[in-house]
C-alpha cells in the first residue's frame, strides 16, 4: 500500500523520535526575534542561537518538519514556480538535529537506514557527496567517506567528492561552517532533460534534472575567524534538511512535486470548479501548478497571522493571491473560488499543522474577499498595463519605469509581480529598483513610517554579523550578559565592550555614537510590539563619564545592545557602570501595554472571539491595537469598548506576572501572539483572579489596574481589507486628551458668550439666525437691483428698428436677474436685453430675445456665447432665453458693449 504524504511525514518524526530525538514543532513562517528575515525559509532559522552557543535547549537531539517559504532573494525566483515540476513558493523541510550530541557515523547510518529500510528505496539509485578541499586548506572529510562505505548495500562507485561551493556549508562570512554530505537520487534515463545533447553525461552536481539532491547533512565542526582561518569547535552539531515534497515523489513513485498526494488534489479540485477536460489540464499546466502552489501558501501565511495587506509581509500574502487570481483567469475562473481549493489544503494539512485547521473560517473570508477587490481592478488594469506596453512597443524601449509600476500597484492593485509577470510574457522588463524607489517615496511623502513587521534596524545585521563573530571567537561572553527589565530600573552593571561604526574598541570620546554592551541591564528592549526603553548609562561611581541612551537592539539572542551618544567623558571597556532606565517614560509605557491587554479582552467580549490580534503598538504616549474583523465598529461598539476598559481599571485588579510551562499556559487559554517564539517556559500576564484578561507576553506592566488611571479610545479605523485599528491615551495622556477637548469647548462657549453646557443649543440658534440673515441679505440685494434697473428699464437704445436694453446691475442672485428680465418682457414685447451682474465676485450674463425678433434671425442662446467669451466663461441656452457664468466681473461691461454689433451682424 502506498503511503501517503502525511504517513510519510509521520515516519520521519517517528524514526527519530525513537532514536531520543525531540518532535519539535514547526516554528512560526513569521521569524520570531529576528528581524533580518522575512520569513522563516528553512528548518535552521529556529536553531540558529543554538548554533551560535547563544541559547540552549532542554534537548541535544531535535526532529522536526518546518514550514518554509521563499518568495525572492537567491533561493527564489517566483517566475520558476508553477512552470516546472519542482519549485515551490511554500514547502516542508524535514530535519534531524544534534546539538553537541551524536555525529557522523551516527547521523550517516540513520539516513541510511530510514532511505532503504523504512522508506525502501533501492541502493543503487543513491549517491552520497562528500568534501573534498580543493584550496587545501581543510582536510578531506574521510569520517563521512568511511561511514558511508560501511552502509550495508552502498556501491563505493558512488561516493563522490565535492569542492567548497557544493560541500562546505558557512552560515555566513565568518562564525560557524564545516562539511556537509549530501545523499542524491538517481530517478532513471528517462528523467534527463538533456538526452541526446552532444557531449552531456548524467551525474551528481550536473547539469540535468536526472539526479537530484534529496538530503543534506551537515557537520558543524568548524568556526571560521578568517577568510584562510579554521578553528575547531569545541562541541560539533549536526544539521539536515530534506525537502518533503521531492521525497514524497520518490517514495510515491510519481513525476514530479506537483503529482504527490500532497498538490494533486488541489489541482483536481481546481480542474472541477473549472470544468476542464484532463487535455485542456494539460495545456494549461503552469496556471494549474500556480493555483496549487499560491493557495497553499497563503492558507499557511493567514494560518500563521499574515493577511493580505499592502506592506512587508502581508504584501506577499495578496501579491501571491492575486497571481494565483491573474493566472485563474487563463482557465477561465473569473469568480471567487481559491476558497474551495483552500478547503482541500485544510482538509490535507490541518492534522499535521492544527493552526491551519483553526483559522479555516479567516482563510475561506480573505481569499473570496481579496477576490473580489482584484477583480474590481483587474480589467482597469491589464487595461492600463497594455496602454504602457504600446507605448513602450511604439518608443523602441523595453524596460517599463518603476512610476509607472509603482502607479499600478497603487491605485490598480497590480503587484510588481503581477506586472513583471505580464511584461516578460511580451518579452520586456520592468524597473524593479525603480519601483521601490517609488514606493519609498510615496510612502515619505504620505507620511507613512515604519510599519507592522518591518525591519526595524537597518544597522543590526551589520552589528548581528560582528558581536555573533566576536561571541563565536570567545572575544565577548555569551553567556552572563542578563537582562532583566522587569524588578529595576537603575541597576549596577560593568561595560562589557564599546562600539563604534560597526568596531569594537576600547575607549571612547565626548560627541562619540557608540554602541555599549553591559553585563547586566535593566533596558527592555522592543519586542511585542512594545517600544525600546531610553535612559542613559554613567560611570559607577558616578562622575566620570555619561551615555544618554536613545535605543537598544538585541542583534542576537543573548547580546544586547545600548545605542547612544558619549555626553561628557571618556567610557572605557571593564569600567563599572550604572544602567538607569527614564523611570517615568517607563511609567507611562507599562500602563499603556496594560491597557493594551484589557482592551484586547473587551474587543472579544464585544466583537466575539474571531476578533484576533493581528498587531499592537505601545510606546509611551500612546497605544494601538490591531485585529481581523470584517467592518468598521459602530459608536455604541466603541463606546462599549471603552467604558469596559475604564471598569477594569476602576476595579484595581491587582496584574499577575508569571513564568509557567507553555503547555500549562495554553490549558489555562493564554492568548499567544502569531508569530512569536515561545520556549517551553513561557512569560504570562493574568489580570484579576478569576482571570478578566490572560495573556502570554513578555512586556513591562503595572502592578494594578488601577495604576492605568484612565482610558480614552482616541480613534478607530482600517488598516487594510478585513483588518482594523483602534488607538487609545492613558494615565497622563488621557489626561491631557481630556483637557484639551474640554480647553477647545471652554474657548467656544467663551467666544459664544455662554456656560459650555449651552454651547449645542446656542450654535444652533445662532444658525438658523444666521440663514434668517441670509436671506434678508438676499432680498435686499435683489431690491437694490430693481431699484436700479427700474430708473434704466426704459432707457432702449435703437439699431435697424430693433429696441435693446443693456445694462449691469449691482450684486445679485441669478434668480433675481432673471425676475428682472421677466418685468422687462412684459413691458417691451418687442425687444431684446442683455444684463450683466455678479455673485460673489463671479460674473453672471443673461439675455431675452422677443419671439418677433427670433424670426428676424436673433438668438439669446448665439449672443450669450459670444458674451460670455469675454468674460472667460460660456454658456448656451434657448434663442429666447439664455444665461452665462464667467470669471472676471470687470469685463462685464466690455461683453455688453458687443450687443449692438451682434444686432447689426445678425439681422435677417
Ligand atoms: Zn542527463
Ligand atoms: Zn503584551
Amino acid at each position: 500500500m502506498m503511503l501517503t504524504g502525511n504517513q510519510i511525514r509521520q515516519s520521519f518524526l517517528d524514526f527519530f523520535a525513537a532514536r531520543g530525538h525531540t518532535i519539535v514543532p514547526s516554528a512560526s513562517l513569521v521569524p520570531g526575534g529576528d528581524s533580518t528575515l522575512l520569513f522563516t525559509n528553512a528548518g535552521m532559522v529556529q536553531f540558529k542561537d543554538v548554533f551560535l552557543g547563544l541559547e540552549t535547549r532542554p534537548y541535544t537531539r531535535a526532529v522536526d518538519s518546518q514550514k518554509c517559504l521563499r518568495v525572492s532573494g537567491k533561493h527564489n525566483d517566483l517566475d520558476t514556480v508553477g512552470r516546472d515540476n519542482t519549485h515551490h513558493t511554500f514547502f516542508e523541510m524535514l530535519g534531524n538535529w544534534s546539538f553537541g550530541d551524536y555525529y557522523k557515523d551516527e547521523a550517516i547510518a540513520w539516513s541510511w537506514e530510514l532511505l532503504t529500510k523504512v522508506w525502501g528505496l533501492d541502493p543503487k539509485r543513491l549517491y552520497a557527496t562528500i568534501f573534498e578541499d580543493e584550496q587545501g586548506v581543510l582536510p578531506r572529510d574521510n569520517e563521512a567517506a568511511e561511514a558511508w562505505l560501511r552502509q550495508p548495500g552502498f556501491d563505493p562507485s558512488h561516493l563522490i567528492t565535492g569542492d567548497r561551493h557544493d560541500n562546505l556549508w558557512e552560515m555566513a562570512e565568518t562564525g560557524p561552517c564545516g562539511p556537509c554530505t549530501e545523499v542524491h537520487y538517481d530517478f532513471g534515463l528517462d528523467a534527463c532533460n538533456l538526452q541526446g545533447v552532444p557531449g552531456h553525461v548524467c551525474q551528481v552536481n550536473g547539469d540535468c534534472t536526472r539526479i537530484v539532491e534529496i538530503w543534506n547533512n551537515v557537520f558543524i565542526q568548524y568556526n571560521r575567524v578568517s577568510p584562510t582561518e579554521f578553528l575547531p569547535l569545541p562541541k560539533k552539531h549536526v544539521d539536515t534538511g530534506m525537502g518533503f515534497e521531492r521525497v514524497v515523489s520518490i517514495i510515491q513513485g510519481v513525476k514530479g512535486n506537483y503529482e504527490t498526494d500532497l498538490l494533486k488534489p488541489l489541482l483536481d479540485e481546481t480542474q472541477r470548479i473549472a470544468g476542464q477536460s484532463d487535455g485542456e489540464r494539460l495545456a494549461n499546466l503552469t496556471a494549474y501548478r500556480v493555483i496549487a502552489d499560491h493557495v497553499r501558501a497563503a492558507c499557511f501565511l493567514m494560518a500563521d497571522g499574515v493577511i493580505p495587506g499592502n506592506i512587508g509581509r502581508n504584501y506577499v500574502c495578496r501579491m501571491i493571491i492575486r497571481r494565483a487570481a491573474r493566472f485563474a483567469r487563463k482557465i477561465g475562473l473569473e469568480t471567487p473560488f481559491m476558497a474551495r481549493v483552500a478547503a482541500v489544503v485544510i482538509a490535507n494539512y490541518g492534522e499535521a499543522y492544527p493552526e491551519v485547521k483553526r483559522s479555516e473560517k479567516l482563510i475561506a473570508e480573505n481569499f473570496t474577499r481579496e477576490e473580489q477587490r482584484f477583480a474590481e481592478t483587474l480589467d482597469a488594469g491589464s487595461l492600463e498595463l497594455n496602454r504602457l506596453v504600446e507605448e513602450l512597443k511604439q518608443t523602441g524601449k523595453d524596460t517599463l519605469t518603476g512610476a509607472d509600476a509603482f502607479n499600478l500597484y497603487a491605485t490598480l492593485g497590480f503587484p510588481l509581480e503581477i506586472t513583471r509577470d505580464i511584461l516578460a510574457e511580451q518579452a520586456l522588463k520592468v524597473d524593479e529598483k525603480g519601483f521601490f524607489d517609488a514606493m519609498e517615496e510615496h510612502r515619505l511623502a504620505s507620511g507613512k513610517g515604519q510599519a507592522f513587521g518591518e525591519t526595524a534596524n537597518q544597522n543590526n545585521e551589520v552589528y548581528a554579523q560582528a558581536v555573533a563573530y566576536l561571541v563565536a571567537s570567545g572575544a565577548l561572553p555569551a553567556s552572563g550578559v542578563s537582562n532583566d527589565p522587569y524588578n529595576q530600573t537603575i541597576l549596577r552593571s560593568n561595560l562589557l565592550a564599546i562600539f563604534r561604526e560597526g568596531s569594537k574598541i576600547d575607549e571612547a570620546q565626548p560627541g562619540d555614537q557608540v554602541e555599549l554592551l553591559l553585563k547586566d541591564t535593566p533596558f527592555y528592549v522592543e519586542s511585542g510590539g512594545q517600544v525600546t526603553d531610553t535612559g542613559r548609562i554613567v560611570s559607577d561611581p558616578e562622575g566620570n563619564w555619561e551615555v544618554q541612551v536613545y535605543n537598544t537592539s538585541k542583534p542576537t539572542a543573548g547580546v544586547i545592545l545600548h545605542h547612544g551618544k558619549v555626553i561628557s567623558g571618556q567610557p572605557k571597556t571593564g569600567d563599572n557602570a550604572l544602567a538607569q532606565v527614564d523611570f517615568n517614560r517607563r511609567q507611562s509605557i507599562k500602563r499603556n501595554h496594560t491597557a493594551t491587554h484589557l482592551l484586547q479582552a473587551m474587543i472579544r467580549e464585544v466583537l466575539g472571539h474571531d476578533a484576533h490580534q493581528a498587531g499592537s503598538a505601545v510606546d509611551e504616549e500612546r497605544l494601538r491595537f490591531d485585529f481581523n474583523y470584517p467592518q468598521a465598529l459602530s459608536k455604541a461598539q466603541l463606546l462599549e469598548i471603552e467604558a469596559g476598559v475604564n471598569r477594569m481599571i476602576l476595579g484595581d485588579y491587582q496584574v499577575i506576572k508569571r513564568v509557567e510551562s507553555l503547555d500549562a499556559s495554553k490549558t489555562k487559554g493564554a492568548m499567544a501572539l502569531f508569530g512569536e517564539k515561545y520556549g517551553d517556559m513561557v512569560r504570562t500576564i493574568q489580570v484579576g483572579d478569576p482571570a478578566l484578561s490572560y495573556e502570554l507576553c513578555g512586556g513591562t506592566h503595572v502592578d494594578n489596574s488601577g495604576e492605568i488611571g484612565s482610558f480614552f479610545v482616541t480613534g478607530e479605523m482600517s488598516v487594510s481589507a478585513g483588518m482594523r485599528r483602534i488607538e487609545g491615551v492613558t494615565s497622563a495622556g488621557a489626561y491631557a486628551f481630556a483637557r484639551e477637548k474640554l480647553n477647545l469647548m471652554n474657548e467656544a462657549a467663551r467666544s459664544l458668550n455662554t456656560s459650555p453646557a449651552e454651547v449645542p443649543q446656542r450654535l444652533e440658534s445662532l444658525q438658523s439666525s444666521l440663514k434668517d440673515k441670509e436671506k434678508e441679505i438676499l432680498l435686499l440685494q435683489s431690491k437694490l437691483a430693481q431699484a436700479a434697473f427700474s430708473a434704466k428699464m426704459d432707457a432702449l437704445e435703437e439699431v435697424n428698428g430693433v429696441k435693446y436694453l443693456t445694462a449691469v446691475v449691482p450684486e445679485t442672485s441669478p434668480n433675481a436677474l432673471r425676475e428682472l428680465v421677466d418685468q422687462f418682457r412684459q413691458k417691451h414685447p418687442s425687444a431684446l436685453i442683455a444684463l450683466g451682474s455678479s455673485t460673489d465676485g463671479k460674473p453672471a450674463l443673461i439675455a431675452a430675445v422677443s419671439a418677433d425678433l427670433i424670426a428676424r434671425g436673433l438668438s439669446a442662446g448665439e449672443l450669450i456665447k459670444q458674451l460670455a467669451a469675454t468674460i472667460g466663461g460660456g454658456g448656451g441656452g434657448r434663442p429666447d432665453l439664455a444665461q452665462a457664468g464667467g470669471k472676471d466681473a470687470s469685463k462685464l461691461k466690455e461683453a455688453l458693449a458687443l450687443v449692438r454689433s451682434y444686432i447689426e451682424d445678425h439681422l435677417a
